[in-house]
C-alpha cells in the first residue's frame, strides 16, 4: 500500500475547506485508517461504527484485540449517538478540559460503534483533541473516530508525522502531517462511570488538577500495585520501549555513571536519559538529554523522541533517571516504567 502524506501550510485559513483536509475526511468515510496529529500524539484513525476501519487499525499496529480503543469527537453532541448516560461529574469535567488531554470512560448505548472498537466492553472511552488538524478532520468527515497511537504496538508512541512513516509506512492509507505534537505523553484516562472518578492511566492532565474540578479522585490500584488487575486493559501490556533494555536508575549521578562505566569495560555501548541540567555529568556512548527536569511539561514533549533516538544510536543497554511522581512527572514515570518493563536498579 502507498502510504500518503497530506500536509497545511498554515492553521489560520478555514481549515474545513482546505483540500488537503477534505481529501483525507474522504479517507476517513471509506474506512481507510489515517494518522492524524492531535495535541497529545499522532492517533491512528479509523471510523469507529465500522468493523472494517476498525479490523484495520488493530491490524496495521499490531494491537492485541483486548485493547479497546478510544473514541475522537468534534462535538459532545456526538456522545448522544453511543453513550448510554452522561454522568454530571463526567458533565464538569469536559466543561473544564475539553478540548483537551483527558478521555473519560462511559457507559455505551448498545449497537452503534463497532464491537471491536470497544473490545466487547460495555464501556466506551472518549476525548476530544485539541488539536486544529484533528479537529477539522472530524467535523468533516463527521464520524466518530477510533484512535490508539499511531506507533506499531509497544514502540514509544509517535510525535512527528515520520516517526508514523518509521513503523507504519506502506500499511496505512496515509499520515496528516501536522508537525511534532506538543504534550508529547498520551491522554489522561478517568473513568466516570462510577460515583467518584477513577484514574486508569495518567496523562496530560493531572490528578491535581482533576481534583479541582470534581473532588475526590481516585487512581486504579494497578498504578501502583504491580499484582493488581489494570482497569485499562492496555495498562497491562508493556509499551513504549526502545530496542534495548532500559534500567530505571534510583540514585545519586555518580552512581549511574558507575553503572555505565561498568557496561562498557565489558564492551557494551552504553545510552543515559537525563535532562539538560545533567547533561554535563556523564560520559557514555549516548548521552541525551530530555527536555529539563525544572520545567517537566518539557520532558513529557521529548520523551518518545528521546526514546526512539537510543534505537538510532544502536545502544546495547540504556540507563534512565527518575522523575518526581506528582502533577505531569506521574505520567512520564507510569510511560517510563513501562518502557523499563519496571527493571530499576537503586542505589
Ligand atoms: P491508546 O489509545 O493506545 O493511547 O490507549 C487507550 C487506553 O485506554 C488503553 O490503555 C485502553 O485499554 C484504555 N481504554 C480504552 N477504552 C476503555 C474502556 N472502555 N475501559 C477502560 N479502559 C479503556
Ligand atoms: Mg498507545
Amino acid at each position: 500500500m502507498n502510504t500518503k502524506v497530506w500536509k497545511v501550510d498554515n492553521y489560520v485559513d478555514n481549515l474545513k475547506n482546505n483540500p488537503q483536509v477534505v481529501d483525507a475526511a474522504d479517507f476517513l468515510r471509506k474506512n481507510e485508517v489515517v494518522a492524524l496529529p492531535t495535541e497529545t500524539v499522532y492517533g491512528l484513525g479509523g471510523n469507529a461504527e465500522s468493523d472494517e476501519a476498525v479490523a484495520k487499525i488493530y491490524e496495521a499496529k499490531g494491537r492485541p484485540g483486548d485493547n479497546p480503543l478510544i473514541i475522537h469527537i468534534a462535538d459532545r453532541q456526538q456522545l448522544t449517538r453511543f453513550v448510554a448516560d452522561v454522568p454530571h461529574k463526567a458533565e464538569q469535567l469536559m466543561d473544564a478540559f475539553w478540548p483537551g488531554p483527558l478521555t473519560i470512560i462511559f457507559n455505551k448505548k448498545e449497537g452503534v460503534l463497532s464491537e471491536k472498537a470497544t473490545a466487547g466492553l460495555a464501556t466506551v472511552a472518549v476525548r476530544m483533541p485539541d488539536h486544529p488538524v484533528a479537529l477539522a478532520l472530524l467535523e468533516v468527515c463527521g464520524l466518530p473516530i477510533a484512535a490508539p497511537s499511531a506507533n506499531s504496538s509497544g514502540k514509544p508512541s509517535p510525535t512527528t508525522a515520520a516517526h508514523v512513516l518509521d513503523d507504519l509506512n506502506g500499511k496505512i492509507a496515509g499520515v496528516f502531517d501536522g508537525g511534532p505534537t506538543g504534550v508529547g505523553v498520551e491522554s489522561t484516562v478517568v473513568d466516570c462511570t462510577e460515583e467518584i472518578p477513577v484514574i486508569l492511566r495518567p496523562g496530560g492532565v493531572t490528578l491535581e488538577q482533576l481534583a479541582e474540578v470534581v473532588g475526590e479522585v481516585h487512581v486504579d490500584a494497578a498504578l501502583t500495585d504491580e499484582a493488581a488487575r489494570p482497569k485499562a486493559p492496555g495498562m497491562k501490556y508493556r509499551h513504549y520501549a526502545p530496542n534495548a533494555p532500559l534500567f530505571m536508575v534510583s540514585g545519586t549521578t555518580g552512581f549511574l555513571q558507575k553503572l555505565v562505566t561498568e557496561k562498557q569495560q565489558e564492551g557494551l555501548k552504553v545510552g543515559v536519559l537525563t535532562t539538560e541540567e545533567n547533561v554535563d555529568q556523564y560520559s557514555a556512548d549516548l548521552v541525551l538529554a530530555c527536555g529539563r527536569r525544572a520545567e517537566l511539561e518539557t520532558v513529557a514533549a521529548a520523551l518518545y523522541e528521546t526514546l526512539r533516538r537510543f534505537n538510532q544510536g544502536q545502544v546495547d543497554v540504556i540507563y534512565s533517571e527518575m522523575f518526581t511522581n506528582t502533577g505531569v512527572g506521574n505520567a512520564i514515570m507510569n510511560r517510563l516504567q513501562k518502557a523499563a518493563g519496571n527493571k530499576l536498579i537503586s542505589e
